[in-house]
């Protein structure tokens, strides 16, 4: 009982069911070669996305405001903060909205959600993008190694998050990552399948070794990324936004065709 590796298309290896949407026997499959896990065919997403988000995610907004540090402090360092951004993905717009407001062109897309707050912003796909950014997304897809080619295409810099795991599957009830009461989870990755995509891509890998992640053609130091990424919240990304200038009035003035005055 064994399926074709998403990833990799080796064979993948049959390691464990759990019960999703507390309902469905749902199998796993593991592969040797990528360390990649994936569930079966997910006949159950219909239902598992029968509401966005979620009553219980409690801490929506607070992850997007740690990733808006992060995100403004690497720009910073490794990027041409005159550039635009893509938020791929970006569900209702919240992370395109705070990164404008801080004062980074970024834009939005997502063909499953509804833009509600970067309205004005949807991404042009004639637009150059200096790096995608794709949070919440990459364990939500269905065929990973598309979605990353078609993010590749858009631009070779692309940070992400995903929570990773070592060497072999956590058992079902010992991760709370495969979030089986939500069903979304349907493709987990291990810190060799990171490995192996970036190779596959000929980007280099940064990461935290835990949920964020960078795949870009620049070589960076992954105990300076980290260091970069711990000072973010503590201030530094206060100070890297400092000359940068916040979009929230001119955005104003583009949408209304307004000028603010005094
Ligand atoms: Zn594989």
């Amino acid at each position: 009982m064994n399926v074709t590796c998403k990833i990799c298309s080796s064979e993948s290896k049959y390691v464990f069911s759990a019960t999703v949407l507390q309902k469905y026997d749902v199998k796993y499959f593991h592969c040797p070669e990528c360390g990649f896990l994936q569930t079966e065919e997910p006949y159950w997403l219909d239902e598992a996305y029968s509401s966005a988000i979620r009553a219980e995610d409690t801490g929506l907004m607070k992850r997007n405001y740690l990733l808006a540090e992060r995100v403004s402090v690497l720009i910073k360092f490794f990027f041409n903060k005159n550039n635009k951004f893509l938020d791929y993905a970006g569900g209702y717009g919240i992370f395109v909205r705070l990164m404008r407001d801080i004062g980074y062109n970024f834009y939005w897309n997502d063909p499953f959600a509804k833009n509600l707050l970067a309205r004005g912003f949807e991404y042009n796909t004639k637009d150059d993008i200096e790096l995608v950014t794709a949070f919440e997304c990459f364990e939500h897809f269905v065929n990973p190694l598309e979605e990353l080619d078609k993010i590749y295409k858009i631009s070779d810099s692309i940070l992400f998050s995903t929570r990773i795991f070592y060497g072999k599957p956590p058992k079902p009830d010992e991760w709370w990552y495969y979030s089986l009461n939500a069903g979304q989870h349907i493709s987990l990755y291990s810190r060799q399948t990171l490995n192996y995509l970036a190779d596959r891509f000929n980007l280099y890998l940064n990461t935290d070794n835990k949920s964020f992640h960078l795949f870009s053609k620049k070589k960076i130091n992954n105990t300076y990324f980290n260091m970069l990424l711990k000072l973010s919240v503590m201030g530094l990304s206060k100070l890297t936004s400092l000359n940068v200038k916040s979009k929230t009035d001119s955005d104003f003035e583009l949408l209304s065709n307004r000028k603010i005055t005094g």
